[in-house]
């Protein structure tokens, strides 16, 4: 059967447009304000021959802080749970956030392989130094992506692979 792959994040650092560039297409709803997405979304995709399924978890992702951090505990419970690979995006224009930090915690635990994408790295021949503080989070190796440029995706979809 496919292999899962999850993505997981607070709200605003990408997941649906990083989910749609995979997809091929725009299935995920993207939007300014942060906390749009409908219910968690499922597409096909495919690397180097081999098709995966991909997770949108971003849930219903409404604006009040409680419920963030709530809705973000589910979602990382949503991934370890179906997932093979999980992938973590955080964003390089806002920097490391507390709940950033939660979200690392509860992944790490899990005994699936997690990525951690910096998304918005939109220019990757010169990534910003601001994208050396997520080494912070413990998870290894980081893999700058632009999800708008598509840039760097190819990178991380190889380490995904790795994993299937
Ligand atoms: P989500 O809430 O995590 O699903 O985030 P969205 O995909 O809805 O994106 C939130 C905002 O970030 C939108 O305005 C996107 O256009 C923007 N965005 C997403 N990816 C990138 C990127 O690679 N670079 C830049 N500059 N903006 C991005
Ligand atoms: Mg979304």
């Amino acid at each position: 059967s496919k292999p899962i792959v999850a993505i997981v994040g607070r709200p605003n650092v990408g997941k649906s447009t990083f989910f749609n560039y995979l997809a091929g297409r725009r299935i995920s709803i993207i939007d300014d304000t942060p906390g749009v997405t409908r219910d968690r979304i499922y597409a096909e995709s495919e690397w180097r021959g081999r098709k995966f399924t991909i997770i949108d978890t971003g849930g219903i992702e409404p604006n009040t802080d409680d419920y963030i951090k709530q809705q973000m505990i589910q979602q990382a419970h949503i991934a370890i749970d179906m997932a093979h690979v999980i992938i973590m995006l955080v964003d390089v224009k806002t920097g490391l956030t507390a709940l950033d930090e939660e979200v690392a915690n509860i992944l790490r635990k899990a005994d699936k392989p997690v990525l951690l994408a910096v998304n918005k790295v939109d220019n990757p021949g010169q990534p910003p130094a601001d994208i050396y503080e997520f080494y912070n989070l413990g998870m290894g190796e980081i893999y700058p992506i632009s999800s708008i440029h598509g840039l760097g995706i190819g990178e991380l979809l190889d380490a995904v692979y790795e994993h299937f």
